[in-house]
């Protein structure tokens, strides 16, 4: 049994105590909001959970067991948060990123449909695929509810036993400290999303973007569309989940904003982009109502690894996070991972070290940097 303190209730660290907890480690979680805020990467509404990751099978079959392990967290909680619907990458050549993805998930067992573009056509109201080669359909893949994926793994650690305290911390060395209180643990883990870079300055390089949502007046068919992805043009979205409109977004690098800066509303030009994609590509919505538009944040890392290792200079002292876009879904089974390393069992890979890292393919959603 150990004692732990996680700092931040993001998709990292809330799945890390409720991880730890489980096996009955003492576990502090830590946070400056309130689980789910909308203020942190992991407060939206969805998030798409895929396996693909081009030739990446390490990523793959890290999202397969996190799937594995979100599906256990609604059996333990009766919370609803996974829709399977499937998702579908829209393939623009015969050699790029849906090929590779393909023959890695095939490797690995994990269902995978390569279709027709008529055949991907039909599971939309609306379709035009008159410039794609074919289309990479995963069946069970789908859509997360992040902000209650969060905030339900927090209370299912806190049922665990672990402790749950609001408030802002600082890194002193090997200890926490929150307000007056310190915190010592054998284990300390700061997983604060994009406040990473400020706490960890020297450390920890990541690029805080603002990003940008918008959700359209479907008909009804929207209701039961699979999640999408065109990663060649970087933009991907959703059905009309949970009544929140047709998601769409693009996925190329917003322009810098600060993780405490107040979260700007989405730009005109940005929905016009968002619908020229639209006019393209569901030519039905290209008028649809405008129902909603978000802005939130990505923290991302020079080439969209993610990071998990200790301080160089506190070996107790972990920093976990760099999401950079597609993070939220692997939460359960990083926690898993970063629990059987500290066991003695598989090490993490050294591509989520704190080394310098140079520019790389991106693993989000995104063909475009
Ligand atoms: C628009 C958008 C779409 C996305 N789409 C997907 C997707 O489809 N699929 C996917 O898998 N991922 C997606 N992502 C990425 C994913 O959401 C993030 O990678 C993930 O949520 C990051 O989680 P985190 O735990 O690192 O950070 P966060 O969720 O930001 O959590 C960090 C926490 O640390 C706390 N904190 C920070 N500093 C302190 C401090 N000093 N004291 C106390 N608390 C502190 C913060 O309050 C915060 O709650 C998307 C992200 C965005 C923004």
């Amino acid at each position: 049994m150990e004692r732990v303190v996680i700092v931040g209730a993001g998709t990292f660290g809330a799945s890390l105590a409720w991880w730890l907890a489980e096996r009955g480690d003492e576990v502090v979680l830590v946070d400056q909001f309130e689980p789910g805020d909308v203020r942190a990467t992991s407060g939206g509404e969805t998030r798409l959970i895929r396996c693909a990751h081009g030739p990446d099978a390490d990523y793959s079959a890290m999202a397969r067991r996190a799937r594995t392990l979100w599906l256990e967290l609604e059996a333990e909680t009766g919370a609803s948060l996974l829709t399977e619907c499937g998702i579908s990458w829209f393939a623009h050549g015969d050699d790029g990123w849906e090929t590779t993805s393909e023959a890695t998930l095939r490797g690995l067992g994990i269902p995978v449909v390569r279709q027709e573009v008529s055949e991907a056509a039909a599971q939309f109201p609306s379709f035009d695929g008159g410039d794609l080669a074919w289309v990479l359909h995963e069946p069970e893949a789908g859509v997360l509810r992040a902000q209650l994926g969060v905030q339900t793994l927090a209370a299912a650690a806190a049922a665990r036993g672990a402790r749950v305290v609001r408030g802002v911390a600082r890194p002193d060395g090997d200890r926490v400290v929150v307000g007056d209180e310190v915190l010592e643990a054998d284990r300390v883990v700061w997983s604060c999303g994009g406040w990473l870079a400020k706490l960890f300055a020297g450390l920890v390089e990541l690029r805080v973007t603002r990003q940008e949502l918008f959700f359209f007046e479907g008909d009804p068919g929207w209701k039961h569309a699979p999640g999408w992805v065109d990663y060649d043009r970087a933009v991907y979205g959703t059905g009309d989940l949970h009544d929140l409109g047709v998601k769409v977004a693009w996925d190329m690098e917003g322009p810098l904003l600060e993780p405490d800066a107040d979260l700007p509303p989405a730009t005109a030009e940005t929905e016009r982009l968002t619908r020229g994609y639209v006019a393209d590509r569901f030519p039905a919505l290209a008028t649809a109502r405008l129902v909603g538009s978000k802005t939130c944040r990505y923290e991302i890392s020079p080439d969209s690894q993610f990071i998990a290792a200790p301080h160089p200079e506190h070996p107790s002292v972990w920093i976990v996070g760099g999401g950079s876009g597609h993070g939220f879904k692997h939460g359960p089974a990083m926690a898993e991972r970063i629990a059987t390393a500290w066991d003695g069992g598989e090490p993490l890979p050294a591509r989520f070290g704190l080394h310098k890292r140079k520019r790389g393919t991106s693993l989000r959603s995104a063909g475009s940097n």
